[in-house]
């Protein structure tokens, strides 16, 4: 198991230290019969001092299991579940869980609430406003120590459970999908006070298990993914997250990362080259780009995002969004060719690294969109045409001309169109009105922004 051959060394520095977390040959079945599911099989894990982990698959592949196991709330039926090298019995006293939705006591004020949860601890009185107090202002809540939960945002309420929760001072921390019912601002924030607080070091908090469905916040904050899938949950990757704090989420490396973790939970099927069509050189041959404006795809990554189980019927999707069959086609076969979405019997479903999109932030959205269309070779030839040039700007005719050798003047036009929409969005290349010319966006907006 690739868990086994760890660093000495983790990213940040921390050494790694004793084995917290040994699961062995862990298996979960629930219900009994003909009713009975087997969530997880076969899993062999460990957690050690100093180590972020985030475990990562599609939704029903047992991550929320496994972390309930880890923190003695299930029990596993097949395997053994270690801590610090002894068997657990009930609920794990080193570990406490942040659930997506935090529960706090809406007839206390903030910092009763997170004193609340040291009572039960026997930390005295004094102490435990001195705690509650010191966290707070870490998780930037100062001044809103009187507050009750209803007059707090969800952001602001999701962070006064992560008070309540490094409060406690629990040796590991469990945290299941803590952003996901987040607004894009409010998740961005509360991720960075948590890396702060971890890699500051300034809890006594040793490791960190979180589960998330997000590829680019696991890259983006653990040292090790581990990549689960299903029936029955498994897992078939762990990975090391070799890129030092801060990261970048426009970085090369970083990207590659997201894309490789997306790749080995869809699959490879289909070699690139089917996938994305062949460029311009070999006539006849070039994919049509889909006519799919970039407000349509969004629309669509968005709504599957609500829907149960992140599908929905294609016909029913058509319906609801008052477009015939023909107009939703192209913005459907485009999620698809960018890895967003995938239709399945008759359903659209969300990528893992769709739903890394819908969730990241605007500048997150189009820089994993550059790097998805990057790959597509109309694209790519549109970007190498302009990078050759010395003025990195070609007129439209010019494009326009090349791809009426394989397609119609009217669909030349329309597929310029779209490249240039897609292009536009991935701050690319642009169009100068001045010159009727395409031109390479020489100083990305994006630069400096983040
Ligand atoms: P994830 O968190 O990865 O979405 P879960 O751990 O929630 O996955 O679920 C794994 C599988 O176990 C799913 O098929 C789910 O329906 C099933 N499952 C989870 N909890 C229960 C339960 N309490 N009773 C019966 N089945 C459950
Ligand atoms: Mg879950």
């Amino acid at each position: 198991m690739a868990g086994l051959n760890l660093n000495l060394k983790n990213n940040n520095d921390r050494a790694l230290g004793a084995e917290l977390v040994n699961l062995q040959n862990v298996g979960k079945s629930y219900g009994q019969g003909a009713k009975r599911i087997t969530a997880l099989h076969g899993i062999n894990l460990t957690v050690r001092e100093g180590e972020f982990v985030a475990l990562l698959g599609p939704s029903g592949c047992g991550k929320s299991t496994l972390l309930r196991i880890v923190a003695g709330l299930n029990i596993a039926t097949e395997g053994q579940m270690l801590y610090r090298g002894q068997p657990l019995s009930g609920v794990n006293p080193h570990t406490t869980i942040v659930f997506q939705a935090f529960a706090l006591y809406p007839w206390l004020t903030v910092q009763e609430n997170v004193e609340a949860a040291l009572e039960p601890l026997g930390v005295q009185k004094l102490e435990r406003t001195k705690r509650a107090l010191r966290l707070l202002d870490k998780v930037g809540l100062d001044g809103f120590e009187s507050a009750y939960p209803r007059e707090l945002s969800g952001g602001m309420r999701q962070k006064v459970g992560f008070a309540r929760a490094m409060a406690v001072e629990p040796e590991l921390l469990c945290l299941d999908e803590p952003f996901s019912a987040l607004d894009v601002l409010s998740a961005e924030s509360l991720r960075g006070e948590l890396m702060e607080l971890w890699l500051g070091g300034s809890v006594p908090t040793k490791a960190i298990l979180m589960v998330s469905h997000n590829i680019e916040e696991a890259v983006f904050m653990a040292d090790r993914l581990v990549v689960m899938d299903k029936n029955p949950g498994h897992i078939i990757a762990d990975i090391p997250v070799n890129l030092t704090h801060p990261r970048h989420r426009k970085e090369r490396t970083f990207l590659q990362l997201v894309d490789q973790v997306y790749g080995l939970i869809m699959g490879k099927t289909q070699t690139d080259a089917e996938e994305l069509g062949t460029p311009p050189g070999q006539p006849g041959q070039t994919r049509a780009l889909p006519h799919a404006p970039i407000s349509r795809i969004t629309g669509l990554l968005e709504r599957l995002r609500e829907a149960p189980h992140e599908r929905v019927d294609i016909y029913m999707i058509a319906g609801e969004l008052r477009d015939s069959y023909k107009e939703i086609e192209p913005v459907i076969e485009a999620t698809e060719l960018l890895g967003f979405a995938a239709v399945e019997a008759g359903d659209v479903v969300l990528t893992p690294l769709g739903q890394a999109f819908v969730d990241a932030s605007i500048l997150g959205r189009k820089e994993l969109f550059a790097g998805r269309i990057r790959r597509i070779p109309l694209i790519q030839w549109i970007s190498g045409m302009l990078s050759a040039d010395n003025d990195h700007r070609i007129e439209w005719d010019v494009f326009e001309a090349a791809l009426v050798l394989e397609f119609s003047r009217e669909e030349a036009t329309r597929q310029l169109d779209t490249a240039l929409d897609w292009g536009r969005y991935a701050e690319l290349f642009s169009y100068d009105k001045d010159t009727e010319s395409l031109v390479i966006d020489e100083e990305p907006s994006l630069e400096g922004v983040n």
